[in-house]
């Protein structure tokens, strides 16, 4: 049995990891005892303390397990240069204002403890010194909002004081920690990201920073939460575990729906989704006698960019391409990554074939403009040439979508036959 537990012990990725890596993964996690340990003596703790500790702690644990699921797959698809941000913090956020410090750090703990019993993928091989520093950054911010609010509250641990003065000063000492705690985490988080997979950008480090409104949220929740558990009946909780799975799961849900409808290499629409929003066009064009404009796109000659210069290349090509393609269109008009190297548009309201025809050719002396820097040398691809077929919606013949394509793909057709690089509208 010892020798399994050691086992597993030294074959965690850490001992892997590149030694400065390791050395300030290690460094955090002392600061972050040391830290608790010094902080911990700040409050005493009564027995009311540990029963809303209890309280805390089951709300906690049902929350995570209401939205452990949705967790797994956002772990999962987390760029590794995105640090992960959760709701977790609700609860430890109204530990640190209502409980002593050291049962705040204990909720740390049991936060992410649970966290990492029901929510972390057991299949996927052990790393459980990613979760340990998590845990640390977090129990180092918990600290720094310690400090604060035991400095600057009128009553610590404890909700804002009464009256609008002294209460507002003591919003602004709880904005401050949290913000704090926040700030501090997030910072030895994106050290220990840009120390282990160093970003392409200082971009990249913040492209997942939507993420963090989450946690502002969840910070919001954490006062409410304290105030409810000091104030009220503690059952009321129940009304904050509610609010947050269903927050949580309408968030995200939304979130993978956008990713579902969009296609990975272009950033387009993808097929499926294009066809969607183009049957919807299709309707409300019938419901008010207006019309719907389909391009039908197909890049000339695309293999010889693959041959030349390779398939993942190619892939970059694409995405330029695409970028141009919306950036010459109107907001409403959805554009779709219709196959490879294939893309079509739909366009409410076009007044006339005519008119969808000027807009086709002036994507179509857009793409040659495009021009993709090759990485690592110092050329560059350009003058790309595209062919497009033009469909306008209603006309006699086209009752579907599926018309309307069948009619933009001949035109298309008939485009390429004709020598590339030009705009076909659909016959009649
Ligand atoms: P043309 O359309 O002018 O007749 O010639 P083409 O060479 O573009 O021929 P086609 O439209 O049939 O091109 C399909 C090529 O597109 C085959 C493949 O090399 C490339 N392609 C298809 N899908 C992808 C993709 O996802 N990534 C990359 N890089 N290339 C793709
Ligand atoms: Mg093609
Ligand atoms: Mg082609």
């Amino acid at each position: 049995m010892r020798g399994r537990v050691a086992g597993w012990f030294t074959g965690w990725r850490l001992w892997r990891l590149p030694s400065h890596v390791r050395m300030y993964v290690l460094l955090v996690n002392v600061v972050a005892v040391g830290t608790t340990l010094a902080t911990a003596w700040l409050a005493p703790v009564h027995r009311i303390d540990l029963v809303r500790f209890g309280v805390l702690a089951v709300c906690a644990a049902l929350a995570i397990e209401a939205t452990r699921h949705i967790e797994r797959q956002r772990e999962y698809s987390r760029a590794p240069t995105v640090a992960y941000v959760d709701t977790k913090a609700v609860w430890s956020i109204a530990a640190v204002v209502a409980l002593p410090a050291i049962l705040a750090s204990a909720m740390v703990v049991l936060t992410y403890a649970v966290a990492w019993w029901r929510v972390w993928p057991h299949e996927r091989p052990v790393l459980p010194h990613r979760w340990i520093f998590s845990c640390a950054t977090v129990l180092c911010g918990t600290q720094a909002a310690v400090a604060v609010l035991a400095l600057g509250m009128h009553e610590y641990p404890g909700v804002l004081a009464g009256g609008f003065g002294p209460g507002l000063l003591d919003l602004v000492v709880f904005v401050l920690a949290a913000g704090l705690r926040w700030a501090i985490n997030t910072a030895l988080v994106m050290v220990a990201i840009a120390l282990s997979s160093p970003p392409r950008s200082f971009a990249d480090l913040f492209s997942g920073f939507g993420d963090q409104l989450l946690e502002a949220g969840a910070i919001g929740l954490g006062l409410v939460t304290a105030a409810l558990l000091l104030l009220a009946n503690p059952l009321l909780l129940a009304g904050v575990v509610i609010a947050l799975v269903a927050l949580h799961r309408g968030l995200l849900l939304t979130q993978f729906q956008r990713d579902a409808r969009t296609d990975v290499t272009t950033g387009l629409a993808t097929k499926r989704w294009w066809r969607t929003v183009a049957e919807r066009y299709l309707e409300r064009a019938r419901a008010n006698q207006d019309s719907v404009g389909v391009l039908l796109l197909d890049l000339d000659h695309f293999k010889a960019i693959n041959d030349t210069y390779g398939h993942p290349t190619g892939d970059l090509v694409l995405r330029e391409i695409a970028l141009s393609l919306r950036d010459e269109v109107r907001e409403q008009d959805v554009c779709g990554r219709w196959g490879g190297e294939e893309f079509a548009i739909a366009l409410p309201d076009i007044p006339s074939a005519e008119h969808l025809g000027h807009i086709a050719d002036r994507i179509r002396r857009r793409v040659p403009q495009v021009v993709v820097a090759l990485p690592d040398q110092d050329s560059v691809i350009s003058d790309l040439t595209v062919s497009i077929g033009c469909a306008l919606y209603p006309a006699e013949h086209l009752a579907s979508v599926d018309d309307v394509l069948v009619a933009a793909d001949a035109a298309l057709y008939r485009a390429k036959q004709a020598g590339r690089n030009r705009v076909e509208l659909a016959s009649a």
